[in-house]
């Protein structure tokens, strides 16, 4: 029988232990496994290689995305790292005008120097996808919605045009976890997720997830996975499943309160701009609402000029300054010295990445409480 969403968050790759009855997968603290002879193991040798615990969540990831391999990484660029590996020298990448800011550094400053290199094109423009393919592109790298501006990519559109060509499509589907968007069942090849984000939830652990459909990629990245080495360690594959127990109803809050907060940002006056995929007025409304059941709760708006954002941030008291997203608490960032410093100050505003946007991780606090919060901080800061 195929489960819903809501009971694999609760029950998908792992249903406690066998041994001993315990409704939770076991934290597995061990580097290594007793062998009973030569070339006799009982199908664990070595923790890099595998563990019971990551292998619960790993398959956990596999099962919430609808997908057949689940591998668990140290972080969300250890998983990036991972996947980039598949490429080699000459080959070249198509990656979306927005992305998170360390995706670019990695792309920039290290995979660059092995002679992989990139071209950044807007995804939501397919024409400009299909335009950007040539024999050296191997992949196609989107975020939807992306990183800081929410623009959304029509993935089945987009994974139309890398199958055509032969091309690998893969998404970074952080912003909205499975829960909300499933981009193997529209055609990606891989799909990359910062765990300690939303998965996680609770903003207490860093991890990333990598899942793909196809047997040969996938023992190509469990090759890579172990030959590289940036494996999510037990504990923290423990504090994942924890995590994604509660995905479902943490998501649903995030949502409403972000919609909520969206709205009222729009007509609030305070603000030249919003950035958010499930208002009418942003151009990815239709397609978000076509490829995913909700908008997500990242919010994007740019403060109108008669407010200091320098102010805005120091006068906060709810929501928080921190990097990162997709924690049970609101967190508030400024992309341009942020999250997206490591992208070039001239990239950065051709983009639309201007000094004066701020990013909003709409948390699961009572929506008002926000909202009077955000409200005091800007009026405070003429
Ligand atoms: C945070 C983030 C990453 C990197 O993940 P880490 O866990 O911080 O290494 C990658 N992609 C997106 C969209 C992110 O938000």
């Amino acid at each position: 029988m195929a489960y819903s969403i809501d009971s694999l968050l609760i029950h998908g790759g792992q249903d406690g232990d066998e041994t001993t009855g315990a409704v939770n997968v076991p934290i597995y603290q061990t580097s290594t496994y007793k062998q009973d002879g030569l070339g006799e193991n009982r199908g664990w040798e070595y923790s890099r290689t595998g563990n019971p615990t990551r292998a619960a969540v790993e398959k956990l990831i596999a099962d919430l995305e609808q997908g057949q391999y689940g591998l668990a990484f140290a972080s969300g660029l250890a998983a990036i790292n991972t996947v980039l590996s598949l490429f080699k020298s000459g080959d070249k990448l198509v990656v979306s005008d927005n992305i998170y800011g360390g995706t670019f550094r990695i792309l920039d400053n290290v995979f660059k120097n092995f002679g992989i290199t990139y071209k950044i094109v807007n995804t939501s423009d397919q024409a400009a996808v299909e335009a950007a393919i040539d024999d050296e592109v191997k992949a196609v790298y989107v975020e939807s919605p992306a990183n800081p501006l929410l623009t959304v990519t029509d993935i089945a559109s987009v994974s139309e045009i890398a199958k055509k060509h032969k091309k690998l499509l893969i998404v970074d589907n952080t912003f909205l976890t499975p829960y909300l968007q499933r981009p193997l069942t529209m055609g990606a090849d891989i799909v990359i997720h910062s765990g300690t984000k939303y998965l996680g939830g609770h903003s207490d652990t860093i991890s990333g997830f990598v899942v793909v459909n196809d047997k040969a990629l996938a023992d190509r990245l469990y090759y890579l996975q172990n030959a590289i080495g940036g494996v999510l360690a037990p504990w923290d594959s423990f504090l994942m499943i924890r995590g994604i127990k509660t995905l479902g109803v943490r998501m649903d809050r995030h949502v409403a309160n972000a919609q909520k907060i969206a709205e009222w940002l729009e007509q609030s006056g305070y603000v030249s701009k919003v950035y958010y995929p499930g208002l009418k007025s942003d151009p990815g409304y239709e397609v978000q609402k076509k490829q995913a059941d909700g908008p997500g709760a990242m919010i994007s708006f740019v403060l109108d000029a008669k407010y200091d954002y320098q102010k805005f941030f120091k006068n906060l008291k709810l929501v928080t300054l921190a990097e990162s997203l997709g924690g049970v608490e609101s967190l508030v960032c400024h992309p341009a010295s942020m999250t997206h410093a490591a992208i070039p100050a001239d990239i950065r505003k051709s983009v639309g990445i201007v000094d004066e946007l701020i990013r909003l991780s709409v948390g699961i606090e009572g929506v008002d409480d926000i909202i009077a919060d955000l409200k005091q901080a800007i009026e405070a800061s003429v």
